[in-house]
């Protein structure tokens, strides 16, 4: 801060996911001299979905220093693996793209390399059994490092009820000075230099702030209705536009990861609480009317129904400059990519964090929001590419919608990590990428595609050294699941804790 006497402060503009992710984060670690105030209005709610996510959410969880039991008793959570991919490269097929490491290195070389020629001599199986995340979902168990002495943990992910969660981060901010407002919000007001000087209520109060983030949803209340900053549309390569949405009752398969299921024009989500599945059907309307993707949907579940479909209308892409002025864009206002990969809250949570990296004092530099603007594009245009990747290396001819999809004309990028991978089995994730190696390995693998050949390197071992080495990789993954809990036990136990001590 440039003038320590004055307070800083920031406006929070929505309490959806994003608006209270935001607001626990900077309660947790805004230093003194920082006011945080968060506007929400309950008239105009929620986007009411997003239960998927990935690894990292741990380390956001672990740095507001929440305990799991706690939190997954507040969210109705379970444990989430990996994700399956259902029907993607045809009907009747299935593979996963499980957390975690596939294999194990050799000497200089990832495992594919050993792979990938074990498989050209025929003593490889499928990459799902080098797994052991994969096969820990499969068989329904979960371990986390505190449930058995002996048990190696796995990495994982939840699956939480997104709406109990913003209402679980809304207590831990508010407990931590966050102020909020219940207003709705009608414009703003400007300073001379054009920055937002305050946000207006439709009774007329005008909520002042130095820096503002916009936690809005989809309309982008002031990255974009106020600022125009302006949206990059993404549809000519993911044209999906819409998904109906859809609770139902459990089905006493409580599975440790999320299903994604290929359908005539678009895809299926299912997603297992604890006290329902959540259930949704993302879609191209340009293939499928919205009753016949209900129908589609409705036709799917599990158990009975515990709502009627609600739809949700979507513009895949990203805003052009996620950071404008004293504004920042969190969650649906700064772009939307559809949640193939459980991908937003992760978005949510990397801007946030990387915010905090450079946390602005009243003075904000042009040269900082530049550069923070350019990792933010980097990180939206790497998650486009591999969702694009599921689309584009179908085989599903014949089906008007994924034919389209596998004549895309693929973004630069994508295609070059494709050409790498298929003439040399080469893949070269960037440095701050989200996705992993093994994440690229499992989906392009899954895809159909192949390596045409591998390091010369995995060459210098005989055959029957490379054939004892996938052997013990295999059993490795087996001896590791053998003695895990079944993942209803695990949640039951990490839940009934949280319980116990709440009432002692
Ligand atoms: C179909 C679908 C499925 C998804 N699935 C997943 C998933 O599995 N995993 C994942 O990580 N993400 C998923 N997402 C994304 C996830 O839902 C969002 O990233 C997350 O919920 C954050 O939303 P938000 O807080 O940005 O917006 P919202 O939830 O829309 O919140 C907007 C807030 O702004 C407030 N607001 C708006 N206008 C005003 C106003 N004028 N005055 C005052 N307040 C106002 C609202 O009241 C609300 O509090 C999915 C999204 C969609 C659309």
């Amino acid at each position: 801060m440039t003038d320590e006497q004055s307070v800083m402060r920031i406006v929070i503009v929505g309490g959806g996911t994003a608006g209270w992710m935001s607001a626990a984060m900077l309660a947790r670690f805004a230093p003194p001299g920082y006011a945080i105030t968060l506007v929400e209005s309950e008239t105009i709610g929620t986007v009411g979905v997003g239960e998927a996510t990935i690894p990292a959410i741990r380390l956001f969880n672990d740095a507001l220093e929440i305990d799991e039991g706690a939190f997954l008793a507040a969210t109705k959570g379970s444990f989430k693996l990996g994700i399956e991919f259902a029907g993607w490269l045809e009907d009747g097929h299935s593979y996963m793209h499980a957390f975690g490491t596939v294999g194990r290195q050799l000497g200089v070389l990832p495992f594919r390399h050993f792979w990938a020629r074990g498989r050209a001599l025929g003593i490889a199986k499928p990459l799902a059994h080098y797994s052991a995340n994969e096969l820990a979902a499969r068989t329904g168990r979960m371990a986390i490092d505190a449930r058995g002495p002996g048990i190696p943990e796995v990495p994982y992910a939840y699956h939480f009820d997104a709406g109990l969660y913003a209402a679980f981060l809304r207590d831990y901010a508010e407990k931590r000075g966050v102020e909020r407002i219940e207003a709705t919000l009608a414009g703003a007001s400007r300073t001379d230099s054009g920055d937002i000087a305050a946000v207006m209520t439709n009774d007329g109060r005008a909520i002042a702030g130095d820096f503002f983030i916009d936690c809005s949803g989809f309309k982008g209340l002031l990255i974009e209705q106020e600022l125009k900053t302006g949206y990059e549309d993404w549809r000519h390569w993911l044209p999906c536009d819409r998904a109906v949405a859809v609770p139902c009752e459990p089905s006493g398969n409580f599975t440790p990861y999320t299903r994604s299921t290929a359908r005539a024009a678009g895809w299926q989500w299912r997603i297992p609480l604890q006290h329902r599945i959540g259930n949704g059907h993302v879609f191209c309307s340009e293939y499928m009317s919205e009753d016949e993707a209900s129908a589609v949907l409705l036709a799917n579940l599990d158990g009975k129904p515990l709502a009627d479909p609600r739809a949700i209308p979507f513009v895949t892409g990203r805003r052009k400059r996620i950071w404008n002025r004293n504004v920042l864009a969190v969650g649906l206002s700064s772009g939307f990519l559809e949640p193939l990969e459980s991908t937003s809250i992760h978005l949510i949570q990397s801007t946030i964090t990387r915010l905090l990296t450079v946390l602005p004092g009243k003075h904000i530099e042009p040269a900082v929001v530049e550069g923070f603007n350019r990792r933010s594009a980097a990180e939206f245009e790497t998650i486009r590419d591999f969702l694009i990747l599921h689309y584009w290396a179908n085989q599903r001819t014949g089906q008007p919608f994924w034919d389209r999809m596998r004549a895309l004309e693929l973004p630069e990028t994508l295609a070059q990590r494709i050409a790498e991978f298929r003439a040399a089995n080469q893949i070269q994730p960037a440095t701050d990428e989200l996705f992993t190696e093994v994440a690229w390995l499992q989906v392009l693998v899954g895809q159909g595609l192949v390596a045409g050949s591998w390091n010369p390197i995995a060459d210098r071992y005989p055959q029957e050294e490379l054939a004892a080495f996938l052997g013990a990789v295999e059993k490795a993954c087996i001896e590791t699941v053998r003695p895990m809990p079944m993942h209803i036990d695990c949640v039951a136990a990490l839940c009934g804790a949280a319980a116990k001590e709440k009432a002692a």
